[in-house]
């Protein structure tokens, strides 16, 4: 008989020759455990995806009653379900308050296409402006606004219209004009290797919008939900956009995306030509039940209150010759090393050890430092001491 791994190499599809392969078995907390019953500390939440941890037990129970009361009734936006409007008002409640109405999905792409799509409904205008090293997702939309043209230009042709910026340049904005649809921007670069923005250039972004009519649209599908400290990664800047985009952690482990606007905007799917997005499973109900879940942990937890103190103690942990600098906000954090071939021998003997980091798209000789926000000071420093014992061997190998 054919073994997971077997299969998982000859039928499922692989997107790369090297992939991490761990056979893994049961996850709970900030721990996953593979089927030999070794246990790994997450130091990437699955890519910002358990911000509260995995399998909270208040999700758990959220998803279990709501399998017992129904799943899917019929596509986004017909029936009212109050698993659906539940999330949106607790939503709404955490969000600027212009964004008042809030559309379901199923991933980060999804949203990012409803939410270009809404631009472009909206003002009429063909032109999306976005910004090197950016990332919103693969499907074609999405692939469209990518910062790297190296994972996109062999999937021509794309969406046209798109011009690319310079991130935290702002002599670049001028090019925002009065062909501009919609302006697509992370508060802080993810897959660049966590750049936050800078103030002044968020501030300037919003104001060049103002002037030209265009819409400002952040993706705060990996800076939302508590990541960077904050709910939203927008507020350390104090900028509003016209359209969110909200994914990965919203769910707690569950897929759900969201964007939200006003609703005087996103009242622009209703009619010429109505059903202006559909989607069949967007906001289903057990993963709309588990992300109010995971808003409530948040709250009733606490979880951001000791975000900028985990924060903090990383920065003084992580100390070595070999570290160049730490990038990022919150529990979103880079730690530059030479390059990917030193890089990669410190995250093998990481996993190792017992702790899962990873690099980025489009920055292979950073470490991804993005724990559960639930990670304890004990289990930082514990990762702390495996990073920097892992870095001295590859080091002294040298
Ligand atoms: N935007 C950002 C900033 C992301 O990090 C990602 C996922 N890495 C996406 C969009 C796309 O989300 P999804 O994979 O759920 O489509």
């Amino acid at each position: 008989m054919a073994t997971q791994r077997q299969i998982f190499f000859s039928h499922q599809a692989q997107t790369t020759d090297f992939p991490l392969a761990i056979e893994m078995r049961s996850a709970l907390g900030n721990y996953i455990e593979d089927i030999n019953g070794k246990r790994y500390l997450d130091l990437i939440s699955g890519i910002s995806v358990s911000n509260i941890g995995h399998r909270h037990p208040h999700v758990v129970d959220a998803i279990k009653r709501q399998v017992d009361t129904h799943m899917h009734l019929l596509v986004y936006g017909e029936f009212i379900q109050a698993p659906q409007t539940r999330l949106a008002e607790k939503l709404i409640s955490l969000v600027p308050p212009s964004l008042s109405s809030v559309y379901f999905v199923n991933s980060g792409s999804e949203a990012l296409e409803g939410a270009v799509k809404l631009a472009k409904r909206a003002t009429g205008r063909p032109d999306i402006i976005h910004f090197d090293k950016s990332y919103h997702g693969s499907s074609q939309g999405a692939l469209s606004l990518i910062g790297d043209e190296h994972f996109s230009e062999r999937y021509r042709p794309l969406v046209p219209g798109v011009k690319k910026l310079t991130y935290n340049s702002i002599p670049d904005l001028h090019q925002i004009d009065h062909r501009t649809a919609a302006v697509v921007i992370e508060p802080v670069q993810g897959e660049a290797g966590y750049v936050p923005a800078t103030r002044e250039f968020l501030e300037a972004v919003r104001k060049r919008c103002d002037q030209t009519g265009a819409l400002l649209i952040f993706d705060e599908i990996q800076t939302g939900i508590g990541r960077t400290g904050k709910f939203l990664a927008l507020e350390h800047y104090g900028v509003v956009p016209d359209i969110l985009l909200l994914a990965k952690g919203l769910g707690g482990g569950m897929p759900i995306g969201a964007f939200l606007a006003s609703k005087e905007l996103m009242d622009n799917f209703k009619e010429n030509p109505l059903l202006g997005h559909i989607t069949t499973f967007g906001g289903h109900p057990v993963s709309a039940a588990a992300a109010l879940a995971t808003l409530e942990v948040l709250e009733n937890e606490d979880l951001l209150s000791s975000v900028q103190m985990k924060e903090a103690l990383f920065h003084e942990r992580l100390l070595h010759e070999e570290i160049h600098k730490i990038r990022g906000k919150g529990l979103m954090l880079s730690v530059q090393m030479k390059s990917f071939e030193f890089l990669k021998k410190v995250i093998d003997r990481c996993l190792e050890k017992g702790l899962i980091t990873d690099w980025f798209l489009f920055n292979d000789s950073s470490m991804r430092i993005a724990p559960p926000l639930t990670i304890t000071i004990d289990e930082i420093h514990h990762a702390c001491d495996v990073i920097l014992s892992s870095i001295e061997e590859v080091h002294l190998s040298e």
